[in-house]
């Protein structure tokens, strides 16, 4: 079960080009707005129309929004640390000359490009190797632990039914496209997309080595390989239901299903010893895969793996050919991005990835007040407080859930600023001047930490994500709510902002991640993280009805030319989004109570309640690129981002009357939809 974060960065991109400003909005920005734009008709116009103009999006990215200016402002300081920590002379600790060797070698790009092909002909090597189906096993998990996914993922997991309980995991994977319906979907600019990739294929197999006709002989068969791989895997709808992703099965009758691995093998190859069972999360595909490898010539096999190798390789740790390769097809081509970034971000953000606790201790030290914390747990207070409220208001609830669903409130554990207790990094060997080996360090490293947990018990205190990242989450298994030290920067959180302002910017992302505990997904799970249901049947199928109100308002959203917003997929984030705002905008009345904040006075010309909205709409401000929002559109759970405002509005009757709406204009429909 995946964390649920506030929305998904653009393809690992943490920021965008080197010289735009960085710095941060104000509360409220009046300089984004169109106030020519009538708020009761389009309220994403209103509160954000001239965000495009004053930030068009760089050539470095596929989109750009208000989030990504505190990424940039973000990455511009964790950049600085890690400039400072590449000079070998002065004094480091330990973690913090990893840091300053991991991210110098990764700028030292004469040296890559000098070294070329070499470092990468071991793996390819092993590859060559192979003579028979039977040496796959010890090869693919080899591969799972320097993060090349061939055929299928792998990884340790919470236990669904028992959330103490850690175990193993495999699931489907192995496709070179984001998600299984680029094989399938019609129309011109999807079959573009498979020719293209195609060639991008034969490209990258070319630069390896291979011949030019024998790389695009391979390309095609590989992508016979892979959309059979993708008919056999579960579209990201249907994942998205706990239950269809979780099969838990001995070790014995996962070989039954895929004979072609010594699945004992495979584990113990990984260091997993003594495993009785596991969870298979989509046992026809491993069905299937088994048909696909039978039915597959050895040497395809081989290609592929070649490529499933190659494309696991960030771009950066390849030579000049490979990276602009990978360029090409994965940022140009995928998601519309004109030109490559900067290197120096890139590096910043593999250090992050390699050492996130690491680099996290160092932000923090320097910038992160404790009065931002203190701050943070009175409104994360004020908004659970606000969420009973709401829970015991569900006249349509019988008082046996209600009590249920506060009682897993209650269980919440809030995660704010940073770790009790930091990753120990004393056994990742980091070696300056050699970046692809750091980067398969980094990634062995990580993963046995992972599975090493197998069987282990649960520590509840453990850190999904890293201080210095921009993002906020909610996990299921763990029943906690995330928000890392980076996420209380202005706009979001701002000292010398009004609480209206503050509340409807950090407190509206507080308040959606609480309400992912409660929405379709997190509402299966109880208060200790297990799958299991707490709802009576009539209950339930409430719920369920007033879902799909929200179902059908944001699937008749048009995304993109005739592409329309997935409504199914969009469920818990829509949810979250509207749940988010209606608990912050409580917290605010409750604090506004407290403080003896007067609602009426105006600044800026607005009042309380105006700022609080105007606030919450410009946490969405962006612009993306088409091509970015069809992918977007078919592979991530959350809305685009004018829907993440309008689609909202829309269902709080609260901000028509403050913005003198009328009943029945676009932004105060008669029938708005009310889950949380
Ligand atoms: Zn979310």
């Amino acid at each position: 079960m995946a964390a649920h974060s506030q929305f998904v960065p653009a393809q690992g991109a943490q920021s965008g080009g080197a010289d735009r400003p960085v710095a941060l909005l104000p509360g409220l920005d009046k300089e984004l707005m169109d106030t020519s734009a009538n708020a009761c008709v389009n309220f994403a116009q209103y509160a954000c129309g001239n965000f495009a103009k004053l930030y068009p999006i760089p050539a470095d990215m596929p989109s750009y929004g208000s989030f990504y200016i505190i990424y940039d402002h973000t990455e511009a300081v964790v950049h600085g640390l890690l400039d400072k920590l590449t000079d070998k002379s002065a004094q480091h600790t330990p973690d913090e000359q990893k840091i300053g060797d991991y991210y110098g070698s990764c700028m030292d790009e004469k040296a890559i490009y000098a070294e070329g092909l070499k470092p990468l002909q071991p793996e390819l090597n092993r590859i060559a190797a192979i003579t028979s189906r039977k040496q796959l096993t010890d090869l693919l998990a080899h591969d799972q632990l320097l993060n090349v996914n061939a055929f299928f993922t792998y990884g340790e997991q919470q236990d669904s039914t028992d959330a103490t309980r850690q175990i193993a995991f495999v699931d489907q994977g192995g496709l070179g496209l984001p998600e299984r319906d680029y094989y399938f979907r019609t129309g011109a600019a999807a079959e573009k997309t498979r020719q293209q990739y195609v060639e991008h294929v034969g490209n990258m197999l070319h630069l390896l080595g291979e011949p030019a006709d024998q790389a695009a002989a391979d390309a095609k068969k590989i992508m016979t390989l892979e959309t059979a791989l993708a008919k056999v895997s579960m579209d990201v709808t249907s994942r998205r239901d706990p239950h269809s992703i979780y099969h838990m099965m001995p070790v014995a009758q996962l070989a039954a299903l895929a004979p072609v691995i010594n699945w004992t093998g495979f584990l113990s190859d990984t260091g997993v010893n003594g495993v009785a069972d596991l969870n298979v999360a989509t046992p026809d595909f491993f069905k299937g895969m088994q048909a696909v490898i039978d039915s597959t010539s050895l040497d395809t096999i081989k290609a592929y793996l070649r490529w499933q190798f190659i494309n696991s390789i960030p771009g950066y740790a390849l030579p000049k050919p490979l990276d602009e390769e990978d360029f090409n097809f994965g940022g140009r081509e995928l998601i519309g991005q004109p030109e490559q970034r900067p290197r120096w971000k890139r590096c910043t953000a593999a250090t992050e990835n390699a050492l996130g606790e690491a680099v996290g201790q160092v932000y923090v030290a320097s910038q992160f007040p404790e009065a931002s914390k203190e701050y943070a747990l009175q409104m994360v207070h004020d908004i659970e407080a606000a969420m009973s409220q709401e829970i015991s208001n569900q006249t349509w609830m019988s008082p046996e859930t209600q009590d249920k669903a506060e009682a897993k409130l209650k269980m919440v554990a809030d995660k704010i600023g940073y770790p009790d207790h930091w990753r120990d990094y004393s056994k990742l060997d980091v070696i300056r001047g050699d970046m692809a080996g750091n980067a398969w360090r980094a990634a062995e490293f990580e993963n046995r930490r992972e599975l090493a947990k197998i069987g282990k018990p649960l520590d509840r205190s453990e850190w999904i994500t890293t201080p210095e990242t921009v993002n906020a989450f909610y996990n299921p298994p763990m029943n906690d709510i995330n928000f890392p030290a980076a996420i209380f920067q202005a706009p979001m959180y701002d000292p010398n902002a009004t609480d209206a302002e503050n509340y409807g910017h950090i407190g509206a992302v507080v308040g959606h991640e609480l309400t992912h505990g409660f929405d379709d997904q997190g509402s299966q799970y109880d208060g200790y993280g297990n799958l299991k249901n707490w709802w009576t049947p009539e209950d339930r199928k409430k719920f369920d009805d007033m879902t799909d109100c929200e179902v059908k308002e944001y699937g008749n959203f048009t995304a993109v030319d005739d592409l329309k917003v997935n409504g199914r997929l969009t469920l818990g984030e829509n949810t979250a989004d509207n749940g988010g705002i209606r608990l912050a905008y409580n917290a605010f009345l409750a604090d506004a109570k407290r403080k003896g904040i007067d609602l009426t006075a105006k600044q800026d010309g607005y009042d309380a309640i105006q700022q609080f909205f105007l606030a919450f709409a410009q946490n969405w401000c962006s612009t993306e690129r088409p091509q970015y929002v069809r992918l977007t559109v078919q592979t991530d759970g959350h809305s685009p981002d004018v829907f993440r405002i309008n689609g909202v509005v829309q269902n709080m009757p609260e901000f028509g009357k403050a913005f003198g709406c009328t009943p029945g204009q676009p932004m105060m429909p008669v029938n708005a939809c009310h889950v949380w």
